[in-house]
């Protein structure tokens, strides 16, 4: 048995499946978790030995590679002096002005520790500056595990959502409308009944977590407009697309200002940190200044900040941004190459160094056609690109992403492996 294995059944004793999060436990690609070792650049290695080109980046923090030079000085030179102390900090500080100078729509931050936080956050304060409590969310995007997003579509356009879970009250789940993603006219229908009650629009501007899909030409924009028109909050979920799509994030690449922004991933440089800002007279909403209460114990803490700074300051950098887009475009050009050659339905969708590989004949626009995809294809595909040495996330519905560390070498060791995984499916 592989040691991955056998610390896998040893977890599964303490731990609830296994993992501390379900989409590291391989359900969806019926194989078991590897347990990493260690993670070096574009590479990590499992506790068998083996080295794979890691494309999950800790499922998007990791933009500069694992264990970036930079980063872990900065982080030890911190560790000496102290990693918490529930005071502030000149960290904070230097971080929060790095986001509000890199993020135009932003004027205020205020950091917590992940991105669940950051988005459970962003909703009650939406909330308690417009007095109003129904959210609208976009099916298929997920912003964490808070009650109000854990929410499922309805089976109408304009019916309440239902729980996505065991646990989240049916009363809360009524609170949130799901209507589809790229979809403007459903959103018209549902402001045309609810138009006082809601407080928010949230949504990932470009999705991750339906797998890469693009906004439509035009959907942020009428977004903004109609969110606008009924004085409704919008609220970009840039957890994933934040400091990835551009330094700006999507709302940079697109040109589209929301009220408030929700981040994490990269702004922690690989600690845990989420953060949301946004327009100041919103954000002196946040309790001491305003009425609405949000705390945390170790948010801000001097070691998640170092981290973000470090990483930050390497993304601020000349052309990093192209350099991102050039690595996407040179896989790109393999994999289409590939499928071309292949021949099997397969749609790669790609936004700068985020990308899926959709196992659909048809075009991915939103979640129903996402969940037209063929999941089994997938993890056949999953599963000859692990063995053949390349760590993918293990679902159809995730966002793949390049870090700066993916040289050419590496790149190209993945279109040869895509072939041969693509050829496998096609035969099987
Ligand atoms: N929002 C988005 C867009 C995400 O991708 C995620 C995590 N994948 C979250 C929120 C939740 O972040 P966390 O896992 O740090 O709680």
């Amino acid at each position: 048995m592989s040691k991955s294995k056998e610390l896998f059944s040893e977890a599964k004793k303490y731990i609830p499946g296994g993992v501390n999060s379900p989409a590291r436990a391989f359900k969806a690609v019926e194989n078991d978790p590897l347990f990493i070792e260690q993670g070096k650049g574009a590479f990590i290695y499992d506790v068998d030995g083996k080295k794979y080109i890691d494309y999950v980046g800790s499922w998007g923090p990791m933009i500069l590679g694992h264990n970036h030079p930079a980063v872990v000085e900065a982080l030890q030179q911190q560790l000496m002096k102290g990693s918490s102390f529930g005071a502030p900090t000149k960290l904070e500080t230097i971080l929060a002005e790095m986001v509000v100078e890199g993020v135009s729509s932003v004027d205020k931050v205020r950091m917590v520790n992940s991105g669940t936080e950051a988005t459970m956050s962003a909703l009650r304060l939406a909330r308690g500056y417009t007095g109003r409590t129904k959210i609208i969310k976009m099916e298929g995007c997920y912003h964490g595990h808070g009650d109000s997003l854990l929410v499922e579509a309805g089976s109408g356009i304009t019916t309440l959502g239902i729980a996505g879970s065991a646990g989240v009250p049916a009363k809360m789940a009524e609170e949130t409308i799901v209507v589809p993603y790229n979809d403007i006219s459903a959103l018209e229908e549902v402001f045309k009944e609810y138009s006082q009650d809601v407080a928010a629009v949230i949504l990932e501007p470009v999705t991750g977590n339906m797998g890469v899909v693009a906004p439509k030409n035009g959907y942020l924009e009428s977004l903004r407009e109609i969110t606008k028109k009924y004085g409704t909050l919008l609220i970009f979920d840039e957890v994933m697309t934040g400091f990835r799509l551009a330094y700006g994030g999507a709302q940079e690449l697109y040109q589209v200002e929301p009220d408030l922004t929700t981040f994490g991933k990269i702004i922690g440089g690989g600690l845990p940190v989420g953060a949301y800002g946004g327009k100041r007279e919103i954000m002196n909403y946040i309790a001491p200044e305003g009425p609405v209460y949000q705390a945390g114990t170790l948010s801000g803490n001097p070691l998640a900040m170092t981290a973000g700074i470090s990483t930050l300051k390497l993304l601020k950098e000349e052309g990093v941004y192209n350099t991102l887009e050039e690595k996407g475009k040179l896989l790109e050009a393999g994999i289409q190459e590939n499928i071309r050659k292949v021949d099997i339905p397969v749609v790669f969708s790609r936004i700068g160094s985020m990308f899926t590989l959709f196992f659909n004949g048809s075009d991915v626009t939103d979640y129903q056609s996402a969940k037209g995809s063929n999941t089994k294809a997938f993890s056949i595909y999953f599963n000859k690109m692990l063995e053949e040495g390349i760590y993918l996330p293990p679902s159809q519905f995730e966002a793949n992403f390049i870090s700066l560390t993916h040289s050419k070498d590496e790149i190209e060791a993945t279109v040869e492996a895509n072939y041969k995984a693509l050829l496998e499916v096609k035969e099987k």
